[in-house]
């Protein structure tokens, strides 16, 4: 494996390590590119709300800051990306653009974790069995990836739909058809397949082979040695072959 674009940083308060020890961590795991992806901070409209689980606002300048400089520090050992991992919220985005204006920002990728704003809707990964959520994600990432923003989607397939299965077809057939369309990968999401989670979902993953699409390994690390998962990469690499994808890898910033 060359690149790995999902990779946090202990701002998030949900991840653990030093940044200069993730890119260590990816040097001896053999990367050639690394791709930060933190969760990217909002500007609420409720000026009272803080989120657990993202960059404060604040936090912005000092992420650039150490990722800069771990980028010229190592530049003759690995190429680093920075990017963020947001959700797409159309009516937030003009507040985020604004934030992020004038830094080095190389990408976004997508990952939908709640429907619309973190503190009035609901997580999109918690069990569902209302057709409305699935109906609601499916739109809303199909949004996110004609507005040709993100690089790529993380765990598409997050949302945790309990209801009829036909209808989670065929909601999750227009989201494949999308990504395929936009020349998207699906992403095979490392640490989901590690923890045992719902994702990657295997009945996605048959809608992605069912449609042809391409896929990606994205180890999404919430600490250096996830970066070290030789193992859980095996696994999912195998998950590619096993569905037919395709597996891009390598620089996707240089199109
Ligand atoms: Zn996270
Ligand atoms: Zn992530």
């Amino acid at each position: 494996m060359l690149a790995n674009y999902h990779t946090h940083t202990k701002r998030c308060g949900h991840a653990s390590g030093e940044d200069k020890e993730y890119v260590e961590a990816a040097i001896q795991a053999g990367l050639k590119i690394l791709g930060f992806s933190d969760h990217c901070p909002w500007i609420f409209p409720r000026k009272d709300y803080v989120s657990n689980m993202r960059l404060a606002p604040s936090e912005v300048d000092g992420y650039f800051y150490s990722l800069e400089s771990l980028k010229k520090e190592y530049e003759r050992d690995i190429k680093i990306y920075i990017g963020f991992e947001t959700e797409h919220c159309p009516e937030l985005l003009p507040a985020q653009d604004e934030l992020l204006k004038g830094y080095p920002l190389d990408y976004m990728i997508m990952g939908q974790h709640f429907l619309g704003t973190e503190y009035d809707s609901v997580y999109t990964g918690w069990k569902h069995p209302e057709p409305e959520v699935l109906k609601g994600y499916v739109d809303t990432v199909i949004d996110g990836i004609r507005s040709g923003r993100y690089l790529y989607v993380a765990h598409p397939d997050l949302v945790n739909f309990t209801g009829d299965g036909q209808l989670y077809r065929e909601e999750m057939r227009r989201l494949c058809a999308a990504l395929k369309e936009a020349d998207i990968p699906v992403e095979i999401n490392i640490l989901g397949l590690s923890e045992g989670r719902q994702y990657p979902a295997k009945r996605f993953l048959e809608l992605a082979k069912e449609t042809g699409n391409k896929a990606v390994i994205g180890i999404d690390a919430h600490s250096p040695a996830q970066l070290l998962n030789a193992e859980g990469i095996a696994r999912g690499q195998a998950l590619c072959r096993e569905y037919g994808l395709e597996l891009v890898d390598g620089d996707l910033l240089e199109k």
